[in-house]
This record gives structure tokens, sequence and C-alpha cells, in this order.
């Protein structure tokens, strides 16, 4: 028999997916950790089961309390769904930019949802702030006490990683992995994914992908933390070291252009049938620039972050699309003539 015990034994142990085009391009084996099966669709319920099991284990949650959080929305969607299995409730802060799907998803996992303008972190009213001070004043008010999630610092998130994502990984292939490529939103995937892997192989090349409006990619490269142009990726786009990424074992660093991301997103859907989030076609991109690095013949594992209905008014959307001056697929206006 096989079989989960509910949602919380669903959380990961996702396929490895052999991106097709990807790898005949580059003569590399690439594949993509398919996080988009997870329950919530995105790699961050892994990240939300473990930080609830850190705060229940550590006496900071009670049956029937709440989790609180600052979220682009996918740790929101996977702790509103795992509070939902295991007796918490959420409150969600989200940055008003972020997509209405990821919205509407949170109101319909329950989520309790606070929206407030996109304003940077050095700001009081930044997203990670609000939440911080939501989640205070709930733990006076709530008879269950409430937590703040926390998913940039609090380092259970990186845990997630170091112990399902890259063991894993490992297993999967054989332990034959040459290389390892994210992007970094709190930076747990990168992270500890990268630590799990270099623990078993030290030998194993891992590489940052970051989009535009970024400060790592320039971090990695040149020891400061400096941003230049933007990006309509979401979930991604660091602009500090966090306690997640503190340590991380970085070999190589890639800065992707929304173009390049976007194409391989739609190029994915059109000839292999995965359909993707644009953080994934950030992933993928930086994926082939690392084969190009280390030559033909490697096998280079990324990861497919969430699944691209979450993007549909955007990423999909050839309003959106044009306006951002970004590439529009064929296939999103293609039309039929009816026969009368
Ligand atoms: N892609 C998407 C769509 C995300 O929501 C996130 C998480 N914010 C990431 C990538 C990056 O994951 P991490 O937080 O582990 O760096």
């Amino acid at each position: 028999m096989d079989i989960r015990n509910g949602l919380v034994e669903a959380i990961g142990n996702t396929p490895l997916i052999k991106l097709k085009r990807a790898s005949e391009a580059t003569g590399c084996t690439i594949l993509g950790k398919a996080e988009f099966l997870n329950p919530g669709q995105s790699v961050k319920d892994r990240a939300a089961l473990f930080i609830i099991q850190d705060a229940v284990a550590r006496g900071q949650l009670r049956p029937g309390g709440v989790v609180v959080e600052g979220t682009a929305g996918n740790t929101g969607i996977g702790l509103a769904l795992v509070g939902n299995a295991l007796g918490y409730r959420s409150v969600i802060v989200i940055p008003e930019t972020q997509s209405q799907e990821k919205k509407d998803m949170l109101r319909l996992a329950g989520a309790a949802l606070v929206e407030v303008p996109a304003v940077a972190y050095a700001n009081p009213n930044n997203y990670v702030k609000v939440s911080g001070r939501l989640a205070e004043a709930l733990a006076a008010s709530e008879p269950n006490g409430a937590v703040w999630a926390n998913q940039f610092d609090n380092v259970a998130n990186r845990l997630a990683h170091i112990e399902t994502t890259g063991p894993e990984i490992w297993a999967q292939t054989d332990g034959k992995v040459d290389g390892f490529v994210a992007a970094v939103g709190t930076g747990g995937t990168l992270a500890g994914t990268g630590i799990a892997l270099k623990e078993r192989n030290p030998a194993i090349k891992i590489a940052l992908a970051d989009p535009f409006g970024a400060a790592l990619y320039s971090y990695y490269t040149t020891g400061e933390l400096k941003s230049e142009g933007s990006s309509i990726t979401e979930g991604i786009g660091q602009g500090r070291i966090t306690a997640n990424l503190e340590g991380a074992p970085v070999d190589f660093a890639y800065r992707i252009p929304d173009a390049e991301a976007v194409q391989i997103v739609f190029d994915l859907l059109e000839y292999e049938g995965l359909c993707l989030g644009s953080s994934s076609g950030i992933n993928i991109a930086g994926a082939m620039q690392l084969a190009r690095e280390l030559g033909p013949g490697h096998t280079i594992v990324t990861v497919l972050c969430d699944y691209g209905t979450r993007y549909q008014s955007k990423l999909f959307n050839p309003v959106f699309l044009r306006e951002k001056g970004l590439p529009v697929p064929g296939w999103l206006e293609r039309s039929v003539d009816v026969p009368n």
C-alpha cells in the first residue's frame, strides 16, 4: 500500500522531470524538481510545514492558535493549508502588487488577508515588518497564542530543504548530480538544498539565478549588495542576506533578464506541456548557464517552483506582457474559424 496520511504527508517527495529542450540545447541533463506538484502547488509547502512544526515543538503554537506571515503568496498558501490540516488559523500580509490568483487562493484557504502597498524593506510599512507587528499584537490577544512565521530569518525554513529537498535530489539521481541552481526569495531553497548536497559531495556546484531588481548577483560576484533594473517575477528578488542565506555555499551567480525567463516558460508549456510560474523560468535559464559553464555531459538540477495558473492574469496575459515589453506567445491569442 502507498498511502499518505493527510495533507502533511502529501508534501514533498516530488518527481524530478527531465527538461527536454534545455537538455538538448546544452548537451547536459537538466532536471526540474517538480515542486508545483505539492498540495499547495509550490515549493513553499515544505517551509510552511517545517515552520509550523518548529513553532509547535517550541510550545509557541497551541491548538487553535494563529500563524501570522508576510508573504508574496506561496508561503501563505502553504501555511494556510497546513494550518487547516493541523488546526491553526492564519493571518497573511501580502503586497498588493502580487497576482490576484494568489490572493484568491489565500482567501479560499481561509486565511485572513491584509493587503499592503509594496514598499522597500527599510520602510516600516513593508509587508514583512507589518506582519511582525501584527504577530506581536495577536500574541497578546489570542487565547491560544500567535506566532510570526518569519520565513526570511527563521531557519526552520532552510532546514526543510536540508532535511527533504536536498536528500530527495541526492537519492533520485543516485548521487549523480553535478550542479544545483535556484533563485532566492528567502534563500531557504538555495541554501538548504546547497548545504545538503555539498555535505554529500563537496564537488557539486551550487549556483544562484537572480532576476533584475535583486541585489544578490552583485553580492556574490563583487561582495556588494547592489541592484539594478526590475522584474515581473514574483516570490524571488532579495535585497539583503537573510538568516536563511547566511553561509549558503554559492559557487556561481547569474543574472537572468525577464525576457529570457518568460520565453523559457512559454516554450515549456507549448512544447513540453509544463505550466510554470516565472521564477521557474529564471531557474531553468540559470541551470542552462551552469550547464554551459561545466560543459556537456553533466547533470544539473533546478526547481520548478510553482504552477503557472497562479499567474494567468499577468504572465499569461497578452495585455500585461505588451505593457512590460515582453514577448507574447502566439498560442495565447490563437483563434479558430468555425465554419457556418
Ligand atoms: N519561486 C516562487 C514562485 C516563490 O514563491 C518562492 C518563495 N518566495 C521562491 C521561488 C524562492 O524560494 P525561497 O524562499 O526558498 O528562496
